[in-house]
């Protein structure tokens, strides 16, 4: 197979010559903004609503992207069809741009835009079927007067922390803590716990407000099942029937055994069976058409 191209600055190169300079800031600092979208069956799949994101999470950087909205999707679509992509995943990279070597953004006028598109599989293979370990892990979620983990920004050190914890402990997905104590999310994926049909998951104050929690949030309403978004405790999750995780690249996965508790009886369960099926539904025929 030929190379992949990859969108830089309105060019498409291809993959072995898309680079920055090491005085980028998104480098040298993790400064800039990025996405996760994944394209099904030949539609990308909630894309207004992962641009508007994008362009949320560099306002609340200060970070103006020079291209509108408009040019951002067909940007993501063209780098689509230039690769042949009908199934895939996208990568939206906006950087700082240039700069030198101190942390001054006036020093970078110009910001880097990139588009990686890419073949991708179900991020978590079998394990959808018989369900992931997962860990609550000592490293606190970015508090909110901090860095909001409402931002997806390139700096990932505190997700990349709790991946490090959970991958020692035996883990296959780490569960964060807010600075309270109360849960956070996944290292990439938000989290609902099911306890006797009621459907529990944090409010979005303490972590990224995904786009696939809203996608299942509406799948389990639709369904007939209340969903109440409110601080959970780490007992809400010992002693729940049924927890799963979704992200765009997780879509939704269960969790079996949390911190050495089986969840329910150790299987996968019935409500998240019903969203993750309802989910792949909702994938395949809905998005905007490459
Ligand atoms: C991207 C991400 C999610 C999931 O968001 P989606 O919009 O569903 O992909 C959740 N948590 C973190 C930390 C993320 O980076």
């Amino acid at each position: 197979m030929s190379e992949l191209m990859i969108y830089v600055n309105g060019e498409y190169v291809p993959k072995s010559q898309a680079t920055t300079s090491i005085y980028d800031h998104g480098f040298l600092y993790g400064d800039g903004v990025f996405e996760g979208i994944r394209a099904y069956n030949g539609r990308v799949f909630k894309l207004a609503e992962h641009i508007d994101r994008l362009y949320d999470s560099a306002r609340a950087i200060a970070l103006n992207i020079p291209m509108s909205k408009e040019e951002m999707e067909e940007a993501i679509l063209e780098t689509l069809r230039k690769n042949n992509l009908k199934d895939a995943y996208i990568r939206p990279i906006v950087s700082r741009g240039i700069g030198d070597l101190g942390l001054d953004p006036r020093k970078c006028p110009n910001p880097n835009i990139f588009i990686i598109t890419q073949p991708w599989d179900a991020m978590y293979g079998d394990l959808y079927e018989t369900g992931l370990t997962a860990i609550t892990v000592g490293i606190r979620r970015n508090a909110p007067d901090a860095l909001s983990p409402n931002i997806k920004s390139l700096n990932y050190l505190n997700n990349i922390l709790a991946k490090i914890e959970a991958n020692e402990k035996g883990g296959d997905e780490a569960i964060f803590l807010d600075s309270r104590g109360f849960i956070s999310e996944g290292s990439g994926d938000n989290i609902f716990c099911i306890k006797n049909g009621r459907i529990l998951t944090p409010p979005t104050i303490n972590n990224l407000k995904g786009i696939t929690r809203a996608v299942a949030i509406e799948i389990l309403e639709k369904l007939g099942y209340d969903v109440l978004e409110k601080d959970i405790g780490l007992f809400d999750l010992y002693t729940a029937d049924e927890i799963f995780v979704t992200g765009t690249a997780a879509e939704a996965a269960p969790i079996v055994k949390i911190d050495g508790r089986i969840i329910g009886n150790g299987k996968v369960g019935p409500i998240t069976k019903q969203v993750a099926d309802t989910f792949a539904e909702f994938t395949r025929s809905n998005g905007t058409e490459i």
